[in-house]
């Protein structure tokens, strides 16, 4: 259970997603204007904010800025179908995922999960990941795999991070194009596979012998100790 503010100023869509979000278990208080919202999330705070970009008194990315200088909660801005624009604005102006109009409670009360699952292990990222013979140093951006140094580019060990934050969760190609591209939308799903192809050549790795990279048709991509 979260304690989830909702920034809605249209009062049914706000009714809607304060009866889904309390059926769900979460504890929900909301706000109809901008800047009620943004008292409420620094004064009251909130485990997770829900956040219309279409607001009455102030533009829901100016609000995300304001609220990104003072608090890390997590925020899911929420938009209108097709608004490719905004979302990749609300994505760089801190926002931790979007959830297009209108929605149904259950894609959005995964979203919510997903966001704080990631969110609450973030303070985690900056410890050195040993899997097996593979040793990632997020501090010193390292890796090395049986004491061997990897050159891995810049992305190839963002992605390498994000997979091994995550050991053992099956990730999909749009959560990595979201979490390591920061590119919510285009035909990104081959750039994920190209760098995922190099990843593994760097691994010493196969598709068809994986070690650490295990492909789930469909799905997406988990990394796993090859060990267990
Ligand atoms: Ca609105």
């Amino acid at each position: 259970m979260a304690q989830v503010l909702v920034v809605e100023d249209d009062p049914e869509i706000r009714r809607a997603l304060i009866h889904s979000l309390t059926e769900r278990g979460h504890a929900v208080t909301s706000a109809p204007t901008g800047m009620a919202g943004l008292g409420a999330a620094v004064n009251e705070g909130c485990d997770l904010v829900i956040l219309d970009l279409g607001l009455p008194d102030i533009d829901g990315l100016e609000l995300l800025r304001m609220l990104r200088a003072v608090s890390q909660v997590p925020v899911i801005v929420v938009t209108a179908r097709g608004d490719e624009n905004s979302v990749v604005k609300a994505l760089e102006a801190g926002a931790d995922d979007f959830v297009p109009k209108p929605f149904a409670s259950a894609s959005l009360d995964a979203r919510i999960k997903a966001v704080l699952r990631r969110t609450s292990s973030e303070g985690e990222t900056d410890q050195t990941l040993t899997i097996a013979d593979l040793v990632i140093d997020p501090a010193g951006r390292q890796v090395s795999l049986a004491g061997e140094e990897l050159d891995l580019s810049a992305r190839e060990f963002d992605l390498l991070h994000y997979l091994a934050s995550n050991q053992g969760r099956v990730i999909s190609k749009r959560e990595l194009t979201i979490e390591v591209w920061r590119q919510p939308y285009g035909g990104t799903d081959k750039t994920v596979d190209v760098h995922l192809s190099w990843l593994r050549r760097k691994l010493g790795e196969t598709a068809a012998e994986p070690r650490f990279l295990r492909s789930v048709r469909n799905v997406g991509i988990k990394l796993v100790n090859p060990n267990e």
